[in-house]
């Protein structure tokens, strides 16, 4: 029986590449067509034909405090009177940017001085890689597989394993001689870091690394992974480029970086991107760092970038009335729905005998149909990923909405309350049960 939402699928598709303006919203490895939003609301987003879900997509993240938290959606309302967008300075995105360095001033480290407002992280992450290639005068880039930092060109270069090899492009269109300029590692390996470094060092402009990953499903750094980085490059006039787009501000008050220096694991990150929560649902991104790197920036700088809709008014207010909201009670309600998520998820797969694990990362989990939780891509890729699509779609049938994709994580938002966590956790069983069968 077709709905409303395969009516718009295949009305989408004739117009829209695979109907879908970000590829994984297209359901492809999981199958069917994608629920078509026309509402959400604190923890549930409702589809064309009328069908709640509880939501654990957020957005991919932003949502922190769940859907349309009406003081967020009243300060971009009241944003829109004033007009749109102006192409000129406005008081509120001094503010937002001051309120970002200080949210990541920890004790005596002060890892950002000067931020700069994108609209997207992708943008982000071009412009921190830029930057750091102006700085240092070197051009290429360390990063590594599995990690995802956007759609700009060097970095969708191919994941390559152990010692790094120059890239082939992992896009079609994208110059190889582009690609070849992003040398590709494996994630929480240490040695090739440092043989990456040892054969290439004084060409390498900065290593790029998620916080903690989270486009591979989650996999964490290692203890002391990140500080080892940042110490490995640093010796090598290097810069570390920490891409919290994903995590920052949405597991701590201060991001990964933040629950990292409260764990007692130190390091300074030169440039930081910021993406999703930062913007509260609207289109917002943002670098920060050291000022003397920072101010190589146009208009002080030679490294140009720039934006008609960069620090657009009504992501400005958006941005800055979510993280004004985010208060540490925030982040502890985030924190206890996601351990009440994760260990009903664990018990209800090992209760059907299905392989397993449920790698963290602060309040970002996700499932792994592997014994263990992966390190690296390579391990993340040899999971029974195919025990996926059952499981998604009894969650969806159940009326919980999971990320149409093993490889991403789960998000929690503030609004998960009681009634939202019972759904999830007395649809799991039959997840279960149907991913035993797959
Ligand atoms: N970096 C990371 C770590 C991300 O997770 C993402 C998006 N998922 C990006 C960069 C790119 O951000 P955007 O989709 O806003 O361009």
């Amino acid at each position: 029986m077709s709905d409303r939402n395969d009516d718009l699928f295949t009305r989408a598709r004739g117009v829209i590449p695979g109907g879908v303006n970000s590829p994984v919203r297209a359901y492809g490895s999981v199958g069917g067509a994608p629920r078509f939003v026309s509402s959400a609301a604190g923890p549930r987003v409702t589809d064309a034909a009328a069908t709640p879900y509880v939501d654990l997509v957020a957005s991919w993240g932003p949502a922190l405090l769940g859907h349309a938290h009406p003081e967020v959606v009243e300060a971009v309302r009241e944003a829109a009177t004033r007009g749109l967008s102006f192409g000129a300075p406005t008081e509120a995105e001094v503010e937002l940017a001051e309120l970002i360095a200080a949210r990541v001033r920890v004790g005596e480290a002060v890892p950002v001085e000067r931020v700069r407002l994108v609209s997207t992280g992708t943008e982000a992450t071009m412009t921190a890689i830029r930057l750091a290639r102006g700085v240092t005068g070197r051009d290429l880039l360390v990063k590594f597989a599995g990690h995802y930092h956007g759609h700009s060109d060097g970095l969708l270069a191919a994941a390559g394993s152990g010692v790094a090899t120059l890239a082939l492009p992992g896009s079609a269109g994208v110059p190889a001689p582009i690609a070849a300029q992003t040398l590709v590692i494996d994630y929480n390996d240490l040695d090739a870091v440092r043989e990456v470094f040892a054969v290439h060092g004084d060409r390498i402009a900065a290593v790029i690394v998620e916080a903690a990953a989270a486009n591979m499903g989650v996999v964490a750094p290692l203890p002391g992974f990140n500080a080892a980085l940042a110490g490995i490059a640093h010796a090598h006039g290097a810069l570390l480029i920490l891409d919290e787009v994903l995590t920052g501000f949405r597991v701590h008050p201060a991001g990964f970086w933040g629950l990292q220096q409260a764990a007692g694991e130190h390091y300074l990150p030169d440039i930081i991107t910021f993406g999703k929560v930062v913007g509260g649902g609207m289109p917002l991104a943002a670098l920060g760092g050291r000022a003397d790197v920072l101010d190589a920036l146009a208009p002080v700088g030679p490294v140009y970038q720039a934006g008609t809709l960069s620090g657009n008014p009504l992501s400005v207010a958006a941005g800055l009335a979510t993280l004004r909201l985010a208060t540490p009670a925030v982040y502890e309600k985030v924190d206890a729905a996601a351990s009440v998520v994760a260990t009903a998820l664990a018990d209800a797969l090992a209760a059907e005998g299905v392989v397993h694990a449920v790698p963290s990362a602060g309040s970002l989990f996700g499932v792994a149909f592997l014994p263990e939780a992966p390190r690296s891509y390579a391990q993340a890729l040899t999971q029974e990923a195919w025990r996926y699509p059952a499981f998604f779609h009894a969650m969806l049938d159940a009326g919980v909405a999971l990320p149409p994709s093993v490889y991403e994580a789960w998000f929690l938002t503030a609004a998960h309350d009681d009634d939202a966590l019972a759904v999830i956790t007395s649809a799991l069983p039959g997840a279960a049960r149907a991913a035993a069968s797959a």
